[in-house]
């Protein structure tokens, strides 16, 4: 039988990348080489497997990953991913670039990531359960409050993250809120988490063009992506004044020069589990999106999919990184000659990691905040990051990228030589 290989999304190595990229800004922020060589790799990397029975009475064997990239800050912190293209690689740029997000933000934390190679729509609802419930066993060891918090990400929900903490608590023997975040809200979640990473990358949006002296009204954008930071971020954009004329989810891509009815979609999505048959508006091919005239591109799906060969051809203004690596190094060097303005991922998204913070907090002390008391903490913080980066950026003229990677990376090899190197 002939095997027909599933595309991947990742064209390049994520690793490669990432490391990649604390070499560019190494320089410019005097990082020792030592440091580089330290930060390059990752403190721990598990692989574990995850067999499970399925519902036909069939077994199947899933291959999971938890990493750990630093802790000199913090314990690590980092989402669970469910794709059926998850690599160990792909695992370790994301823990790495969670420790640079959560040093900008300034957050007590380290970077880490996990991930399981699975389509989650493929398996039942107590398939999903019991492959989340061994997946947490087998990594038990790795993760808890003051060690290792897993969080939402691609393919996984807060009921995955209900599955993660009732796991990790009934082998403590007691209820252990702070061992992961993303919860619902009825055991331990906090107000605002579900919508954080969208209200993030909304201020860094709106903090940059206050500094161009424009504002949201009117204002064209396409949003790749409708899961859980695509669809609020449409869906904030269009309360506060903007045009979304684009959307897109993996099964469809929609064009509206008028603007989408987003709550409409919103409600499709909801209903249906996609965006296919949504009415007014144009099917349009997913590459399109990318390529469509408008003034914002907000890519919030997967990695690399602003590359070296579409790169030249954006014609948004302004690129707000709702997901994690969307722009590869090559096409960052294409849009910067081209003056577009990049809005990054350690940035724009951090909204989520930072609201876990809150979290995490809420439930050590099982005391829990109000909606507009997470909303006004999230924005102080990401405000204040924006800005430092911003005149970062200015001062050394820099991208806004190299900007934040180079703040990021500064903080966490400050932390670890005032640490030392153990022993
Ligand atoms: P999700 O699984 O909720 O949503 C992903 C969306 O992308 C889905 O709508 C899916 O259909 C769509 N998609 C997949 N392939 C696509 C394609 N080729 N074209 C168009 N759409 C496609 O995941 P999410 O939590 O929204 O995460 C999206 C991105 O944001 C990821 O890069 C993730 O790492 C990043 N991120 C998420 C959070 C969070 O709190 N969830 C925080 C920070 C960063």
């Amino acid at each position: 039988m002939t095997t027909i290989e599933t595309p991947t999304h990742l064209r390049e190595n994520p690793l490669e990348i990432a490391r990649e990229q604390l070499r560019r800004i190494a320089g410019p922020f005097d990082i020792d080489d030592n440091l580089v060589q330290v930060l390059s790799e990752c403190k721990k990397s598990i692989e574990v497997s995850v067999p499970v029975n399925m519902d036909d009475g069939s077994t199947r064997v899933f291959t999971g990953y938890r990493v750990t990239h630093n802790v000199a800050r913090g314990p690590s912190k980092g989402g669970i991913r469910y794709h059926p293209d998850v690599t160990a690689d792909e695992v370790k740029a994301l823990a790495m670039w969670m420790t640079w997000k959560c040093a900008l933000m300034g957050i007590p934390f380290g970077g880490a990531k996990g991930g399981v190679i699975v389509n989650p729509k493929e398996l039942s609802r107590r398939e999903l359960e019991r492959m989340t419930r061994r997946y947490t066993t087998e990594i038990i060891n790795e993760i808890g409050p003051e060690k290792d918090i897993p969080a939402p990400d691609v393919g996984t929900d807060s009921s995955v993250m209900a599955w993660i903490f009732d796991t990790y608590s009934m082998n403590k023997g007691h209820s252990v809120l702070g061992v992961v975040t993303g919860k619902p809200l009825e055991i331990g979640g906090s107000l605002g988490r579900e919508e954080a990473t969208a209200r993030s990358a909304l201020y860094v949006l709106r903090d940059a063009l206050m500094y161009e002296s424009r504002s949201l009204d009117g204002l064209r954008v396409a949003v790749q992506g409708f899961g859980k930071v695509g669809s609020f971020l449409a869906r904030f954009l269009a309360e506060d004044g903007a045009r979304v004329t684009a959307i897109s989810d993996s099964t469809t891509a929609l064009y509206n020069p008028n603007g989408i009815d987003v709550p409409a979609a919103f409600a499709h999505k909801r209903e249906t589990g996609s965006l296919a048959g949504l009415k007014e508006a144009d099917r349009i091919p997913h590459e399109d999106l990318l390529l469509l005239d408008c003034d914002v591109l907000a890519p919030c799906a997967l990695e690399q999919v602003i590359t070296a060969e579409n790169a030249d051809k954006i014609k948004a203004r302004i690129i707000l990184e709702g997901s994690n690596a969307p722009t590869t190094p090559t096409a960052d060097e294409i849009l910067d000659a081209n003056g577009v303005l990049v809005l990054p991922d350690v940035l724009a998204n951090a909204g989520g990691v930072v609201v876990s913070y809150f979290e995490w907090v809420q439930g050590l002390q099982e005391y829990f905040w109000k909606e507009a008391e997470v909303n006004a903490k999230l924005n102080d913080i990401v405000t204040r990051a924006f800005e430092e980066t911003w005149e970062c950026a200015q001062s050394r003229s820099l991208s806004m990228r190299h900007a934040a990677y180079g703040l990021a990376v500064r903080r966490v090899a400050e932390a670890t030589t005032t640490r030392g190197i153990y022993p």
